[in-house]
């Protein structure tokens, strides 16, 4: 056994090395921000490019440039354009993605701002976006140059001021977790401060946060709005916020989204990030959260700690809802017969790649559903109704916060999903 874990480790070292050398093979130690529009409906889509911006550090990992797991919807791919070699890639979901599958999105064009960060290339490089269906069918819907010589790029620009509010460690050796906060007016500047350190505060006491401190990092932008509180079409309540976040997204009354992610991403660029979550200034229960895009959170009432934990899984774990009965417009989410893209839902068509593996020897699949106040209320299972339908896809536990408004209270599966996540980030 020492003899293979030697040899394991040497093998690691090299893979790392390697990959060290790649980032100063094809990079430089700055950001570039390709900024592009996501147009269509259910039946055509396309993506075009508007603007580049440039500036600032390099972030991201630099040891793991090719994405490992491929959750996302989009998947951007750069290649070297004299070797064709495959040099980074990043795996992300959109709300547009969603919006295809309303019923507004069958006939209705719309047109979404999405930006990716890559780092700045040494020599010409080609850009691929592919589109997957929920079938993992995947459609090319974009290749691009891009000079580092010749291509203008917009300037970065120091705007705020931030906030450090959980430093565990460099930020290439740790995921950094971004607050924007809007809705709050200079009179808020108080309670900016205080819900800032306050959310901090819910996201590192959860585990698998909570042990693994020194691989999280956790700043806010210290930016104001123009006005105090956050738009709500469906009530005619319309606010002038920092980065636009507004209820009501995809007509859907509790979706809390932003509308401007180029200007979002501007305003992030003050620190480094990872992650962004938009921390917004209202009363009213909401949030949204898409996987390696961004999140939001509402500040009031009784169950932000939950929410914003529960939509973080979202952003950072690709992971589904393990709810089922819920007013969600989304429409043939999980087709039959295929296995879903997410690591806490199955379809049990490949359940080798899901939870198996962790499941206690003789566990019946499915595992039958039996309530509090058993002894077999916290045991790992297949437990059927997940990913908002009743029959047909499976979930690991009976209760967890991507189920139940529950914090601090992650499945065996999801938290196993997060501690990778945050692995991934921080080696
Ligand atoms: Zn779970």
């Amino acid at each position: 056994m020492k003899k293979i874990s030697c040899t394991l480790l040497v093998i690691l070292f090299a893979l790392g090395f390697a990959s060290a050398q790649h980032f100063d093979q094809y990079f430089i130690n700055k950001n570039l921000r390709v900024n592009y529009l996501h147009i269509g409906n259910f039946n055509n889509e396309l993506l075009k490019i508007d603007h580049y911006t440039a500036g600032g550090t390099w972030n991201g990992t630099r040891q793991y440039l090719i994405e490992p797991n491929s959750y996302g919807d989009i998947m951007i791919e750069v290649f070297d354009s004299v070797s064709n070699k495959l040099i980074f890639s990043r795996s992300y979901s959109c709300l547009f993605t969603e919006y295809r599958t309303t019923e507004k999105g069958e006939t209705e064009i719309a047109s979404m701002e999405e930006s990716i960060n890559i780092p700045f290339p040494k020599n010409t490089v080609l850009l691929k976006f592919t589109s997957f269906d929920r079938k993992r069918n995947g459609a090319e819907l974009l290749k691009q140059y891009f000079n580092p010589q010749t291509t203008p790029t917009v300037p970065l620009s120091k705007q705020y001021k931030t906030m450090n509010l959980h430093i565990g460690n460099k930020s290439d050796k740790a995921i950094d977790i971004l607050f924007i906060p809007d809705g709050y007016a200079k009179s808020d500047a108080k309670l900016l401060k205080h819900d800032m350190k306050r959310f901090a505060s819910y996201v590192m006491n959860c585990s698998p946060y909570k042990e693994m401190k020194n691989k999280v990092n956790v700043r806010a932008i210290k930016g104001y709005s123009e006005d105090s509180g956050i738009t709500q079409p469906q009530n005619n309540i319309y606010k002038k916020t920092l980065v636009n976040t507004a209820y009501n997204a995809l007509d859907l009354d509790r979706y809390l989204m932003c509308d401007g992610v180029w200007h979002l991403n501007d305003v992030a660029d003050d620190a480094p990030y990872d992650a962004i979550v938009i921390i917004c200034n209202s009363e009213k229960y909401g949030g949204g959260g898409i996987y390696n895009f961004y999140c939001t959170v509402y500040n009031h009432g009784e169950y932000p700690d939950y929410v914003i934990v529960h939509e973080m899984g979202h952003l950072i774990g690709g992971l589904g809802d393990e709810y089922y009965t819920s007013e969600v417009s989304v429409q043939d989410f999980y087709p039959a017969g295929v296995e879903p893209v997410e690591p806490n839902l199955t379809t049990l068509v490949d359940f080798e790649s899901k939870w198996k593996n962790m499941l206690p020897e003789g566990t019946p699949i499915p595992t039958p559903v039996t309530g509090k106040n058993t002894p077999e209320y916290n045991r790992l299972g297949v437990y059927e109704g997940g990913g908002y339908v009743g029959k047909g896809v499976y979930r690991p536990a009976q209760h967890c916060t991507m189920h139940q408004i529950r914090y601090n209270d992650f499945c065996p599966v999801c938290k196993k999903t997060l501690e990778e996540v945050i692995d991934y980030y921080a080696r």
